[in-house]
């Protein structure tokens, strides 16, 4: 059974990764962090009767004072503020203080407000994500993004705050429903096709073992995605320059999210999507050949993910991408490759941008 840890490197932020099975039992990983402490799970209505118990034992077992739980309603229409302050009335009714660990269990929703209440709760308490979907053990728990949505846009109230640690138990993913999984493989194909073709090797080779759930195969690409995410955020914590590259595919897919309605197209769905229209346009402007193009489509579809963008009509589009918060100074920028395994930010030629997306079907 492979266990594997990676710290992510950010000075005096730094913190360790760890990655393996049933590490939500392990209290010793725990220990140093909660011995002698109170703890605030933060969980929601689905991961919390699965696994909230388990944890709550080994942070006993570890030698925490004390265990709350914060159960929250599942769903991303509830990450707001009135579902944030029901973390805040949590800590204050049970008399939490600045010692307190607070402790993400879900995905990227209880992550993302899990870790935005612990960076405002008395101006910051510590904090450990315990991710478990499969996109928030390799995209959301990395990096230190977390916040709210906002009536007027997503994820636009929040702050950079790291954890102290994250806790992947890569056990947790047997009951994750087969669309989220896929959601999962769109972040990791991205990791690949933008960083490391060995790395995109590998998963196109194991498609049908990481779609059963094989532990090994899914242990090992969590810590290669973590690994790739880490790299680029620590060059860049807060997105002035390279952090941008890990938004291939989602310059599309977030103008498919919006376009068709939030949460008819699940967010994996529409960067996976954004990937393969993205990998189309870079064929045309010569960056990719075809083969690559190919290649990367089929691993797409591999990972159960659609890749026909659905019709909105061009105009629309064009106008969802410009509205997009990465598009500054009114010129789209697009994450493009060069070459599969090397991407970079660009502005692309708007005719050819809007012949694409008609031809691959969106018009
Ligand atoms: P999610 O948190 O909504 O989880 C998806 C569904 O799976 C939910 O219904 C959840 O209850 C359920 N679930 C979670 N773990 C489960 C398990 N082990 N077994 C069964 N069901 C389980 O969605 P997500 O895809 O994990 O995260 C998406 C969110 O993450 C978005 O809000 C997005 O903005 C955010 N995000 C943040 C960052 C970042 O850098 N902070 C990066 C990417 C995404
Ligand atoms: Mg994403």
């Amino acid at each position: 059974m492979s266990r594997y840890t990676l710290e992510v490197d950010l000075g005096d932020r730094s913190y360790p990764i760890h990655i393996g099975e049933g590490l939500l039992s392990q209290a010793d990983l725990f220990k140093p962090h909660v011995a002698g402490k109170v703890a605030m799970i933060c969980t929601n209505t689905t991961v919390g009767p699965l696994y909230a118990d388990r944890l709550k034992t080994s942070l006993l077992d570890a030698g925490a004072k004390s265990v709350f739980t914060v159960s929250l309603p599942d769903g991303e229409e509830y990450k707001d503020w009135p579902n944030l302050q029901l973390v805040f009335d949590a800590l204050l009714q049970n008399h939490c203080d600045r010692k307190t660990v607070l402790v993400a269990l879900g995905g990227g929703v209880v992550g993302d407000m899990g870790g935005f209440a612990a960076s405002a709760f008395m101006r910051g308490i510590p904090f450990i994500q315990v991710p478990t979907t499969l996109l928030s053990q390799v995209d959301s728990s990395v990096g230190g993004k977390t916040g709210i949505n906002h009536p007027l846009g997503k994820n636009m109230i929040g702050a950079f705050y790291q954890p102290e640690m994250v806790v992947t138990d890569i056990s947790t993913l047997n009951t994750l429903p087969d669309r989220e999984l896929s959601c999962g493989l769109a972040e990791i194909i991205k990791h690949g096709a933008i960083a490391d073709t060995a790395y995109l090797d590998l998963v196109e080779q194991n498609m049908p073992a990481l779609l059963r759930r094989d532990p090994e195969l899914l242990a090992l690409v969590v810590k290669r995605s973590c690994e790739i995410k880490a790299d680029v955020v620590s060059k860049d914590e807060r997105e002035g320059g390279i952090r941008a590259i890990l938004n291939f595919g989602h310059t599309f897919g977030h103008a498919i999210e919006a376009g068709m309605g939030y949460g008819q197209w699940y967010h994996g769905e529409a960067v996976g999507c954004g990937m393969v229209v993205a990998a189309e346009l870079c064929r045309r402007m010569g960056r990719l050949s075809a083969e690559e193009a190919a290649r990367l489509k089929k691993v797409v579809v591999d990972a159960r993910l659609p890749v026909i963008p659905p019709v909105l009509g061009v105009d629309k589009y064009m106008a969802l991408m410009a509205h997009d918060k990465k598009a500054d100074s009114g010129s789209i920028k697009y994450v493009l490759l060069n070459g599969l395994g090397r991407a970079s930010t660009s502005p692309a030629d708007e005719a050819l941008v809007r012949q694409t997306l008609l031809e691959m079907g969106a018009g």
